[in-house]
Protein backbone atom coordinates (compact mmCIF):
# COMPACT_ATOMS: atom_id res chain seq x y z
CA UNK A 1 0.00 0.00 0.00
CA UNK A 2 1.74 3.40 -0.78
CA UNK A 3 0.90 6.78 1.33
CA UNK A 4 -1.70 7.92 -1.09
CA UNK A 5 -3.98 4.84 -0.37
CA UNK A 6 -4.38 5.54 3.02
CA UNK A 7 -4.81 9.38 3.40
CA UNK A 8 -1.56 9.70 5.19
CA UNK A 9 -1.95 13.01 6.98
CA UNK A 10 1.98 14.61 7.44
CA UNK A 11 2.15 17.98 10.02
CA UNK A 12 4.89 20.03 8.97
CA UNK A 13 5.18 22.92 11.69
CA UNK A 14 8.45 25.19 12.55
CA UNK A 15 9.33 28.75 12.57
CA UNK A 16 9.06 31.50 10.15
CA UNK A 17 11.17 31.27 6.75
CA UNK A 18 12.19 27.88 7.90
CA UNK A 19 11.85 26.38 4.76
CA UNK A 20 7.78 24.47 5.60
CA UNK A 21 6.26 25.79 2.62
CA UNK A 22 8.66 24.79 -0.52
CA UNK A 23 9.25 21.18 1.92
CA UNK A 24 5.90 20.78 2.40
CA UNK A 25 4.95 21.70 -1.79
CA UNK A 26 7.68 19.28 -2.77
CA UNK A 27 6.84 16.46 -0.41
CA UNK A 28 3.29 16.58 -1.35
CA UNK A 29 4.48 16.52 -4.98
CA UNK A 30 6.85 13.73 -4.94
CA UNK A 31 4.11 11.33 -3.11
CA UNK A 32 0.94 13.05 -4.76
CA UNK A 33 -1.26 14.34 -1.89
CA UNK A 34 -2.77 17.14 -1.32
CA UNK A 35 -1.08 20.38 0.65
CA UNK A 36 -2.52 22.73 2.81
CA UNK A 37 -1.20 25.72 4.22
CA UNK A 38 -2.68 27.17 7.41
CA UNK A 39 -0.18 30.03 7.51
CA UNK A 40 -2.28 31.49 4.50
CA UNK A 41 -5.64 30.91 6.26
CA UNK A 42 -4.36 33.29 9.36
CA UNK A 43 -2.70 35.66 6.88
CA UNK A 44 -5.86 35.58 4.53
CA UNK A 45 -7.98 36.41 7.70
CA UNK A 46 -5.85 38.90 8.56
CA UNK A 47 -6.12 40.79 5.30
CA UNK A 48 -10.19 40.44 5.58
CA UNK A 49 -9.52 42.57 9.07
CA UNK A 50 -7.31 44.88 7.57
CA UNK A 51 -9.55 45.61 4.69
CA UNK A 52 -12.54 46.02 6.67
CA UNK A 53 -10.62 48.70 9.66
CA UNK A 54 -11.16 46.64 12.38
CA UNK A 55 -8.09 47.18 15.02
CA UNK A 56 -5.82 43.68 14.45
CA UNK A 57 -4.47 44.57 18.33
CA UNK A 58 -8.27 44.21 19.75
CA UNK A 59 -8.93 40.63 20.34
CA UNK A 60 -12.13 41.65 21.10
CA UNK A 61 -12.83 43.10 18.22
CA UNK A 62 -11.06 40.47 15.70
CA UNK A 63 -13.20 37.83 17.56
CA UNK A 64 -16.16 39.42 17.31
CA UNK A 65 -15.69 39.09 12.94
CA UNK A 66 -13.80 36.70 12.84
CA UNK A 67 -16.72 34.66 11.53
CA UNK A 68 -17.32 36.48 8.32
CA UNK A 69 -14.92 35.88 5.93
CA UNK A 70 -15.34 32.98 3.54
CA UNK A 71 -11.65 31.35 3.48
CA UNK A 72 -11.34 28.78 1.16
CA UNK A 73 -7.84 27.05 0.33
CA UNK A 74 -7.18 25.14 -2.93
CA UNK A 75 -4.76 22.63 -2.18
CA UNK A 76 -2.77 21.19 -5.40
CA UNK A 77 0.83 21.55 -4.41
CA UNK A 78 1.84 22.65 -7.70
CA UNK A 79 -0.93 25.35 -7.47
CA UNK A 80 -2.32 26.23 -4.29
CA UNK A 81 -4.86 29.45 -4.01
CA UNK A 82 -6.26 31.00 -1.34
CA UNK A 83 -9.31 33.15 -1.94
CA UNK A 84 -11.53 35.03 0.48
CA UNK A 85 -15.44 35.42 -0.20
CA UNK A 86 -14.32 34.83 -3.11
CA UNK A 87 -11.74 37.37 -4.24
CA UNK A 88 -7.53 35.69 -4.93
CA UNK A 89 -5.70 37.40 -2.42
CA UNK A 90 -2.69 35.19 -2.63
CA UNK A 91 -0.53 38.14 -3.62
CA UNK A 92 -2.07 40.44 -0.82
CA UNK A 93 -1.54 38.12 1.99
CA UNK A 94 2.42 38.18 1.34
CA UNK A 95 2.28 42.67 2.14
CA UNK A 96 4.10 44.01 4.66
CA UNK A 97 0.84 45.12 6.67
CA UNK A 98 -0.09 41.21 6.72
CA UNK A 99 3.38 40.48 8.14
CA UNK A 100 3.38 42.90 10.81
CA UNK A 101 -0.76 42.23 11.31
CA UNK A 102 -1.09 38.40 11.82
CA UNK A 103 0.60 37.32 14.98
CA UNK A 104 -1.38 39.32 17.21
CA UNK A 105 -4.49 38.15 14.77
CA UNK A 106 -3.81 34.89 15.05
CA UNK A 107 -3.07 34.76 19.10
CA UNK A 108 -6.87 35.04 19.52
CA UNK A 109 -8.58 32.06 20.78
CA UNK A 110 -11.78 32.51 18.66
CA UNK A 111 -9.68 32.89 15.44
CA UNK A 112 -7.85 29.90 16.22
CA UNK A 113 -11.21 27.92 17.00
CA UNK A 114 -12.34 29.36 13.88
CA UNK A 115 -9.05 28.04 11.84
CA UNK A 116 -8.57 24.47 13.30
CA UNK A 117 -12.12 23.28 12.65
CA UNK A 118 -11.62 24.64 8.33
CA UNK A 119 -8.73 22.61 8.78
CA UNK A 120 -9.88 19.85 10.37
CA UNK A 121 -12.68 19.78 7.58
CA UNK A 122 -9.82 19.79 4.91
CA UNK A 123 -7.74 17.14 6.52
CA UNK A 124 -10.81 14.60 6.65
CA UNK A 125 -11.71 15.24 3.10
CA UNK A 126 -7.90 14.51 2.37
CA UNK A 127 -8.16 11.95 3.95
CA UNK A 128 -10.49 10.23 1.94
CA UNK A 129 -8.41 10.82 -1.01
CA UNK A 130 -4.83 10.66 -1.74
CA UNK A 131 -3.74 12.10 1.93
CA UNK A 132 -2.23 15.59 2.89
CA UNK A 133 0.85 17.23 3.57
CA UNK A 134 0.07 20.36 6.18
CA UNK A 135 2.14 23.10 7.31
CA UNK A 136 1.59 25.34 10.06
CA UNK A 137 2.88 26.01 13.90
CA UNK A 138 0.31 24.01 15.53
CA UNK A 139 -0.48 21.35 12.82
CA UNK A 140 1.25 18.19 15.02
CA UNK A 141 0.56 19.32 18.36
CA UNK A 142 -3.36 20.66 18.26
CA UNK A 143 -5.26 20.14 14.78
CA UNK A 144 -4.12 16.48 14.09
CA UNK A 145 -2.08 15.27 16.79
CA UNK A 146 -2.73 11.82 14.93
CA UNK A 147 -0.78 12.70 11.90
CA UNK A 148 1.89 10.00 11.68
CA UNK A 149 4.67 11.48 10.60
CA UNK A 150 5.48 14.86 12.27
CA UNK A 151 8.01 16.91 11.34
CA UNK A 152 9.76 20.65 13.06
CA UNK A 153 11.95 22.08 10.48
CA UNK A 154 14.49 25.05 11.94
CA UNK A 155 16.98 26.90 10.63
CA UNK A 156 19.44 29.93 11.76
CA UNK A 157 17.31 32.99 11.53
CA UNK A 158 20.35 34.94 9.36
CA UNK A 159 19.49 31.54 6.79
CA UNK A 160 15.66 31.83 6.88
CA UNK A 161 15.76 35.66 6.23
CA UNK A 162 18.33 35.67 3.97
CA UNK A 163 15.80 32.56 1.62
CA UNK A 164 12.59 35.01 3.01
CA UNK A 165 14.03 37.98 1.31
CA UNK A 166 15.18 36.32 -1.75
CA UNK A 167 11.70 34.75 -2.07
CA UNK A 168 10.20 38.65 -1.48
CA UNK A 169 12.35 39.74 -4.89
CA UNK A 170 15.14 40.63 -2.33
CA UNK A 171 13.67 42.92 0.25
CA UNK A 172 15.85 44.07 2.93
CA UNK A 173 17.60 40.93 4.53
CA UNK A 174 18.04 43.14 8.32
CA UNK A 175 14.11 44.01 7.90
CA UNK A 176 13.08 40.42 7.03
CA UNK A 177 15.04 39.33 10.30
CA UNK A 178 13.68 41.43 12.28
CA UNK A 179 10.05 40.83 11.46
CA UNK A 180 10.32 36.93 11.00
CA UNK A 181 11.92 37.11 14.64
CA UNK A 182 9.01 39.22 15.98
CA UNK A 183 6.55 36.94 14.16
CA UNK A 184 8.07 33.80 16.34
CA UNK A 185 8.73 35.55 19.84
CA UNK A 186 4.92 36.27 19.46
CA UNK A 187 3.79 32.59 18.15
CA UNK A 188 5.99 30.74 20.61
CA UNK A 189 4.43 33.25 23.37
CA UNK A 190 0.81 33.04 22.87
CA UNK A 191 -1.34 31.18 25.46
CA UNK A 192 -3.24 29.59 23.14
CA UNK A 193 -1.36 26.31 20.72
CA UNK A 194 1.87 28.29 21.06
CA UNK A 195 4.75 27.03 18.29
CA UNK A 196 5.99 24.35 19.75
CA UNK A 197 7.85 20.92 18.78
CA UNK A 198 4.84 18.47 19.09
CA UNK A 199 5.46 15.33 21.05
CA UNK A 200 7.08 12.60 18.39
CA UNK A 201 7.88 15.04 15.87
CA UNK A 202 11.49 14.54 14.10
CA UNK A 203 13.09 17.80 14.41
CA UNK A 204 15.39 18.75 11.15
CA UNK A 205 17.39 21.64 11.30
CA UNK A 206 17.50 23.06 7.76
CA UNK A 207 20.51 25.50 7.76
CA UNK A 208 23.15 23.52 5.98
CA UNK A 209 20.61 21.44 3.46
CA UNK A 210 19.18 21.96 0.01
CA UNK A 211 15.51 22.29 0.07
CA UNK A 212 15.92 18.52 -2.21
CA UNK A 213 17.74 17.27 0.59
CA UNK A 214 15.19 18.34 3.39
CA UNK A 215 12.41 16.99 1.04
CA UNK A 216 14.02 13.60 0.88
CA UNK A 217 14.75 13.71 4.45
CA UNK A 218 10.49 13.98 4.98
CA UNK A 219 9.83 11.50 1.63
CA UNK A 220 12.50 8.78 3.52
CA UNK A 221 10.62 9.36 6.96
CA UNK A 222 7.21 8.30 5.01
CA UNK A 223 8.92 5.11 3.55
CA UNK A 224 10.22 4.28 6.73
CA UNK A 225 6.82 4.04 8.02
CA UNK A 226 5.21 2.33 5.64
CA UNK A 227 8.03 -0.13 5.45
CA UNK A 228 7.14 -0.53 8.85
CA UNK A 229 3.24 -1.21 7.92
CA UNK A 230 4.00 -3.38 5.71
CA UNK A 231 6.08 -5.63 7.88
CA UNK A 232 9.00 -5.33 5.12
O1 LIG B 1 3.47 30.23 7.81
P1 LIG B 1 3.35 31.74 7.75
O2 LIG B 1 4.63 32.44 8.09
O3 LIG B 1 2.73 32.22 6.49
O4 LIG B 1 2.31 32.07 8.91
C1 LIG B 1 1.94 33.39 9.18
C2 LIG B 1 1.49 33.51 10.63
O5 LIG B 1 0.28 32.78 10.82
C3 LIG B 1 2.45 32.96 11.68
O6 LIG B 1 3.46 33.89 12.02
C4 LIG B 1 1.50 32.69 12.84
O7 LIG B 1 1.23 33.86 13.55
C5 LIG B 1 0.21 32.27 12.14
N1 LIG B 1 0.03 30.83 12.10
C6 LIG B 1 -0.46 30.20 13.21
N2 LIG B 1 -0.75 28.88 13.19
C7 LIG B 1 -0.55 28.15 12.09
C8 LIG B 1 0.00 28.77 10.93
C9 LIG B 1 0.29 30.11 10.98
O8 LIG B 1 -0.66 30.84 14.23
N3 LIG B 1 -0.87 26.86 12.07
Amino acid sequence: MSSADRGIVIAVDGTSGSGKSSTSRGVADRLGLRYLDTGAMYRALTWWMLRHGVDVHDPEAVAARCGEPRIVSGTDPLAPTITVDGEDVAAAIREPDVNAAVSPVSAVPDVRARMVALQRAAIDEARQGPGIVVEGRDIGSVVCPEAPVKVYLSADAGARANRRAAEEGGSDVGATEASLLARDRIDSGRAVSPLVMAEGAVHIDTTAYSLDEVIAQVVALVEQLESIGSGS
